[in-house]
Formats: C-alpha cells, structure tokens, sequence
C-alpha cells in the first residue's frame, strides 16, 4: 500500500479548483451520508479494465474514450444516455473494423458533473459571483443563490450517476450493443448524413464477418451480443471521491468505487498538490492529462509517484497539446518516458488544446485542427516508436452545432443553432463519427 496514504491524506495537501462550501458542518453531513450510500462500480470491473489498459499499452486493444465535457443533471434522460452510448458504439464499430483490433469503450459519464475554471469568478455587470464549476458544485444561472456552492448536490450527482449506470447496464444487458443488431444504434438522422453511405458499407461488411464466422462454427457467436463499457470522470472534487473510496471484502488496497477510470486534470495534476496525493493511493487504473508546460522531468516525476511500481494497466497519460504545439511539445516528452522504461497508455486528446472564440462569442473548436492534432499525434509516436493507444474526446449523441467545420462544414453562423454546451464544444454525432474514420485513416488502417 502507498506509504503514509489514507482516503483523506490530500487534505494535508494544498488543495486546487474546489469550491468554497459556505458551511462546513453541512458538507461534512453530506460526506457522511456519501459514506454510507451504495457505490457506482465494483473493484471487480475496475481490476477487469485495467487489464484492458495493460492489453491496451501492449497495442492489443484500442482505447476509446468519450462523452460530454460536463454532464448536466438535466441530461439525465432516456434520450441523452442512450443517444451517447449509440455514437459510442457506432465509433467503436468503426474502429474495430478499421483497426482490426478490440475496442475498449469508456463513457466520460456518470460523474462528469464537475468543473476546473481558469477564474474562482465571473464578473458581469460590475457583479461578482462564483464561477460555476459543474452541476455537482453548483448552478449555472448568474445569480448569487445558483452560484453559492450547495453540497447537496453531491448526494444528486451520486444518484444521477447511478441513474445513467443503470440504464447504460441494463441497455447493455438486454442486447442493445449486439453486433447482430447495428441497426439499434441508428440515430435519427443518420439517413441524411453525407457519411451514411460509408458507415452503412461498414456495418454490412461487419455484419458479413459475423454470418461467415458463425456459419464456420455453426453457432452463435454470444459474446458478440455484449460489449464490456466502463465509466470514468475528472476526480476533481475530493469531498466527492473520498466517501466513495472503500475497501472491500475481496481485493486488497482502497478502491474509488464512484467510477471505474478516475482522471487527473490538467489545471490539478501538480506534483504536490491534493489530486495526485489522493490518486496515488488507490487502486483503480488512473489517468493524468498532459498539457504543453509539462516539462519532461516534471512528467517522469508524476510517473514515479502514480507508478511507482512500474504496473501494466496502472497509468495512462493522456496529451493535450493543440495542433499547433504538438509537434514541439510531444516528441522530448514521449522519449523521457521511453528512457525509462515506464509503462504507460499514451492518449490523445485532440480537444483541449484547441478551443477558441468567435467573433460572435462562442467558445468552439475547428475539427480540422481536431483531426490535424490526431494525425500529428499517430505519426510522431510512430517516429518515436512509442504507440498511440487510445483517444480521449467530448461528444454527444445530440444533433448540436459546437464545432466548427466537419463534413457538413458547418460556420460560425451555424454554432447560433444548437449550442447547448454550458462548458466546452462538443463534437456533434457526425463529426465524432467522421473523426472515428480519420483515426482509422491515420493509424493506417
Ligand atoms: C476536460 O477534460 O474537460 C478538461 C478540463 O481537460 P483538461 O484538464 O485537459 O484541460
Ligand atoms: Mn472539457
């Protein structure tokens, strides 16, 4: 076990982006009663994916990673929960068919609901409140009562967390991921989409595969039926993480039970601070983003604390660096870890570093830079000799306008349409079905 680690050691730790609760006595009530509640995922299925990851870092598997940048309680619905796991399993079906290799599949869900800030504020109109920071902290409306930081809201982010778990379960269980079955995943307007035609073709030369092999072994191939999804989330609110990190009866070690695949985040991934104290003592695989002022001492460090075992499966490090810095800022880091032999997942994350503004004041990202970084990203560890296991993106099954560009070209005109992210843009379901085919494309396959 991790030397001098407890569930609540990082609060001997200063502690990065976590609100500020106007009274104690009731955050610590709401701790309590998180200890006592159920918890999200089993330290069953998280030692299964972590096997994964180490299948994954061997380039046995691919990873794919996805969801909103911020789930919203109100996005707890039938149509949203689902609509995100048919764009999921549809990528995935690309993937695996382009790729020739096992997907595995994480959804950015069932606990995505807080938020780092580059400001504690917002100032309008000469008024000053809290920035909000995720429908588990507080809520979005500009006013002094929807922005005080309520930790009552953790007890319903636990609960719509197992909401969307549930149902995510029970759509697997009852055969809605069957690769007999694609056509379950269709969207609404998949039929009118420039890339249906191709992604039809996929489904039908998957679909031939699975007639041939079940009419060579004169059975039904039944595994086929379920695909394994697992869940992950930033772990950025540790009164939220803490009550939820348990031990249990069969497996050594302290396990967040609250997700199966806890992630560092950018702003919160300093070497002393609370996050990587916490994250350091618990089982899970863990994952750090990796942005462009990590230098590559500083990256080996971090390695060395969240690895220091050197353990397949543990660590995943997840780059954002932007199209326009990758090529610069990844390569040393790539090679400081090659060096020593440390076992990591590298991923991309070609959405972060990439966000803009328009001149009509939205917050957006072009997809051209978002495949550009991408295939930036596949050729340099191909030079490097290192691998590209996996990407990590924001998506919705929704029919939004948040990026820009995308086989329907969309413009700055278009984002006035459906813009519903409270926080960052959101590949659309065609575009995150596009970007499935250009990963395909520049892994060669
Ligand atoms: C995010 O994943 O939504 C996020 C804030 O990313 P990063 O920590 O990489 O900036
Ligand atoms: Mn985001």
């Amino acid at each position: 076990m991790a030397e001098g680690w407890t569930p609540g050691s990082w609060r001997t730790r200063e502690a990065l982006q976590l609100p500020r609760y106007p009274d104690p006595r009731e955050l610590a009530a709401v701790e309590e009663e998180l200890r006592a509640l159920p918890p999200l995922v089993t330290s069953w299925e998280i030692l299964a994916l972590r096997q994964r990851i180490a299948e994954a870092q061997e380039g046995r598997c691919f990873l794919l990673q996805g969801g909103d940048c911020a789930e919203a309680f109100d996005g707890c619905t039938p149509e949203v929960i689902s609509n995100r796991l048919k764009v999921l399993l549809q990528m995935s079906l690309v993937l695996v068919h382009g790729l020739r290799k096992p997907v595995v599949r994480v959804g950015r869900f069932a606990g995505q609901y807080a938020k780092p800030r580059s400001a504690d504020t917002e100032t309008i109109d000469g008024v000053t409140l809290p920035s909000y920071r995720g429908d588990m902290v507080n809520a979005p409306a500009f006013t002094a009562a929807a922005r005080t930081p309520d930790p009552r809201r953790m007890i319903k982010a636990h609960a719509r967390s197992a909401m969307t778990m549930n149902f995510v379960r029970a759509l697997i269980d009852g055969g809605f991921a069957d690769l007999h079955h694609p056509e379950y995943w269709d969207l609404a307007w998949v039929g009118h989409s420039p890339l249906a035609a191709e992604y039809r073709r996929m489904v039908e030369q998957v679909a031939d595969s699975v007639h041939f092999m079940e009419t060579l072994s004169g059975e039904a191939v039944h595994n086929l039926r379920r695909v394994d999804f697992y869940t992950s989330h930033e772990a950025l609110l540790l009164p939220y993480e803490e009550p939820l990190t348990r031990q249990v009866p069969r497996h050594w070690g302290w396990f967040n039970l609250s997700t199966h695949f806890p992630w560092i985040g950018m702003r919160t991934a300093g070497l002393d601070g609370a996050h990587v104290e916490y994250f350091r003592g618990i089982r899970n695989p863990v994952a750090v983003k990796v942005g462009p002022s990590v230098t590559p001492d500083a990256l080996l460090r971090l390695v060395e604390v969240l690895n220091p075992g050197n353990e397949p499966g543990r660590l995943t490090l997840v780059h954002r660096m932007g199209a326009g810095r990758i090529g610069e800022c990844l390569p040393p880091l790539l090679k400081a870890v090659q060096r020593e032999g440390a076992r990591v997942l590298w991923v991309c994350d070609p959405m972060h570093g990439n966000t803009e503004n328009t001149s009509n004041g939205y917050k957006t990202r072009r997809f051209a830079n978002i495949a550009s970084e991408l295939e930036q990203a596949a050729e340099i560890h191909a030079a490097a000799g290192t691998r590209l296991g996996g990407v990590h993106l924001e998506l919705t099954g929704e029919d939004v306008t948040e990026c820009l560009g995308g086989a329907r070209e969309l413009t700055e005109r278009d984002l006035e349409r459906a813009y519903r992210s409270s926080v960052d843009p959101r590949l659309n379901y065609e575009q995150a079905l596009e970007l499935s085919m250009r990963i395909v494309r520049s892994q060669g396959g």
